[in-house]
């Protein structure tokens, strides 16, 4: 029998595949991110052993805590996708190699002075309140253009483009309208000038409206691993 975190990888790689296949993109254009956070070391290694190879985590604590219990498993890469506090920033630059979470200069900058010589640049995504729910983290898109220009400049990273949260909701015209925005904001940096190749959108519930809108990062959690169990934490 396949272990069930086996079982779930394939039907979301089959979800997606039928996503880009309807969107009208090239099979593979879309990374799967898995997103691990709350998960012990064993579900993850299952992942892996599944073909996973993205990980995604919330927490600074618990990817340090994995990191270092993964550290056999080559190719392993590491997405730092949570809130991030200004005096947590260390574990983060010397351990990820892409963090999607990024939402002010002061962020970046200590990621790119805490970044160690011996890695390549830190992947960064720039996150963007597209809702404009007052709760959620992120810029605002007006704030955006100045603060990718800032990131851009900064040493030891590479920005990569945009990460979104949309507002959870069954309307999908209304979700849609949150990813197209992001791409257009995308859009615009990259008609600016800016080197842009990646959109981090989309979650369990949402990938396919993601994918049409022309997400290239979907970070999925629920789909793969299960219901997540916060009581111990
Ligand atoms: C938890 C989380 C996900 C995964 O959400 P699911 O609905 O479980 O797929 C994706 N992105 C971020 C930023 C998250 O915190």
């Amino acid at each position: 029998m396949d272990h069930p975190i086996s079982r779930a990888l394939t039907d979301v790689g089959a979800r997606l595949a039928a996503a880009e296949q309807v969107a009208g993109r090239p099979a593979g254009s879309v990374t799967l991110l898995a997103v691990s956070k709350t998960f012990p070391e064993p579900a993850l290694r299952a992942a892996y052993a599944a073909g996973a190879r993205q990980f995604g985590e919330n927490y600074v604590q618990e990817l340090t805590v994995k990191a270092a219990a993964l550290a056999d498993l080559p190719d392993l890469v590491w997405h730092f996708i949570g809130p991030l506090q200004s005096n947590k920033t260390r574990p983060v630059a010397e351990l990820a190699h892409w963090v999607h979470s990024v939402d002010r200069l002061k962020i970046a900058e200590r990621l790119a002075a805490q970044r160690p010589e011996h890695l390549p640049a830190l992947n960064v995504c720039l996150q963007v309140n597209v809702s404009g729910e007052a709760s959620k983290s992120g810029c605002t898109p007006e704030e955006l253009p100045r603060l990718a220009r800032a990131v851009a400049a900064l040493p030891r990273l590479t920005l990569r483009g945009l990460m979104c949260i949309p507002e959870p909701t069954p309307d999908t015209a209304r979700q849609a309208a949150q990813f197209a925005l992001l791409r257009e904001l995308r859009d615009q940096l990259v008609a600016d000038g800016l080197a842009l190749d990646t959109l981090s959108m989309g979650m369990s519930a949402d990938l396919e409206v993601a994918v049409a809108e022309g997400s290239t990062i979907v970070r999925v959690g629920t789909a793969i691993f299960g219901a997540r169990d916060y009581s111990h934490s």
